[in-house]
């Protein structure tokens, strides 16, 4: 284990941000219009991380959300970004028509609630690109394709070693919203109680489906909740406003046949949820939509190792002893999107008033 840096010896230095999801973001963007100077890493092509947008490039307009579906505002800090996404036009209501499928009553009831729901517009990805973007014109840095493999303490200041062997920094504090156990392996090493903290904050595994089919699954409806099944959430893309008109859903697993399929090959995972689906179809007799899943106009499975924190912590953010290293996310104080946002505007906070220097 190394010795504690002490970060303010080096206050002027900027915050290290690991990861480009909302926690990331929401962090580095309470930082940049605090004035501080910080630098986001994120191993990925793009930011957003699960919150997430998958465009078929040889199809031009055939975009799924295969993360996150939507989202939901408790909050009265939330509630503020959430409006600014309003505002800014990307994000908006979804007015879905959500149905729940019971194993006992066997047919799609429509599920009558008062909940609002959001999306990112045109896809989920939407919100975590406005968030970079505003960091950015704030003067903080985003990296894309920059994956963090070991955060490295040297002359009293943090470090971080990027994939490709460079090493980056001084920096005064590193803030790490990796999923949990990806972060356990970078913070471990310099904090004993933040790794161990980390190694203990389980995430369910989801595979989801993108899948295109004529006819469509179930007209009438936008989302379904499917309880007692391996199978658990089907939503209609083309529902959600600004995307394209065609008859594509995103069909998640329930984490305990997503678990149990785990390290299948992605086109494997396809055909094993499609059968789930033909399966489930045929037993609420829709017999021409099941037939059409012999063959879809597209199927690919995505494999999620980490999507949702099987219980998050009531802390939005932990602490190194040494003060410098801080764990966010959505396994803080979330789950979900409002949570990781939460997490990681309280981690952005608890730099700006804690570390010294600038202004
Ligand atoms: C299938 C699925 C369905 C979901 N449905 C919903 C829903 O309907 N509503 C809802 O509110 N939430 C939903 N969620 C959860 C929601 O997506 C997450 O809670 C939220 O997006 C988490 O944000 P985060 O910033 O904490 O983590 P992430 O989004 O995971 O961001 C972490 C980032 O860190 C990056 N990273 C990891 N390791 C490194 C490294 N070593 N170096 C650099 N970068 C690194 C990752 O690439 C990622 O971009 C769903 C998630 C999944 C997967």
């Amino acid at each position: 284990m190394s010795e504690p840096y002490d970060y303010t010896t080096t206050s002027d230095a900027p915050v290290a941000v690991i990861g480009a999801g909302l926690a990331g973001l929401s962090c580095a963007k309470v930082l940049a219009s605090h004035g501080r100077a910080v630098t986001v890493f994120e191993k990925a092509r793009g930011p957003s991380g699960r919150c997430a947008t998958r465009e078929q490039r040889a199809e031009p307009g055939a975009r799924y959300d295969h993360g996150a579906q939507y989202y939901t505002v408790r909050s009265q800090s939330f509630r503020a970004q959430h409006e600014h996404w309003l505002a800014h036009g990307v994000s908006a209501l979804w007015s879905a028509r959500i149905g729940v499928w019971e194993p006992s009553q066997r047919q799609l009831a429509v599920k009558t609630d008062a909940q609002e729901r959001y999306i990112g517009t045109p896809g989920m990805s939407a919100l975590g690109r406005h968030l970079a973007d505003e960091v950015r014109a704030q003067g903080g840095s985003v990296q894309y394709e920059a994956a963090v493999i070991a955060i490295e303490g040297r002359q009293q200041a943090w470090h971080v070693r990027l994939q490709d062997g460079s090493l980056h920094g001084p920096y005064r504090a590193v803030v790490c919203t990796a999923p949990a156990a990806q972060a356990a392996a970078l913070v471990g090493p310099h904090a004993i109680d933040l790794g161990q903290l980390a190694q203990s904050l389980v995430a369910h595994p989801c595979w989801a489906l993108m899948l295109e089919c004529e006819p469509d699954l179930a007209p009438e409806l936008d989302g379904v909740f499917v309880n007692e099944h391996a199978l658990s959430w089907l939503a209609r893309e083309v529902s959600k406003p600004a995307r394209a008109a065609r008859n594509q859903w995103v069909v998640q697993a329930a984490p305990s046949w997503s678990t149990s399929h785990l390290e299948l090959e992605a086109d494997a995972a396809a055909r094993a949820m499609l059968r789930l689906l033909q399966e489930w179809l045929i037993d609420q007799g829709r017999a021409a939509a099941a037939a059409a899943l012999d063959r879809p106009a597209h199927a690919v499975a995505h494999r999620w190792r980490y999507s949702i924190p099987a219980q998050a912590r009531a802390e939005r953010y932990a602490v190194s002893s040494c003060g410098s290293l801080l764990l966010a996310g959505d396994a803080h104080g979330g789950p979900r999107i409002e949570g990781a946002w939460l997490s990681g505007a309280a981690a952005g906070s608890h730099c700006v008033s804690h570390l010294g220097g600038k202004p």
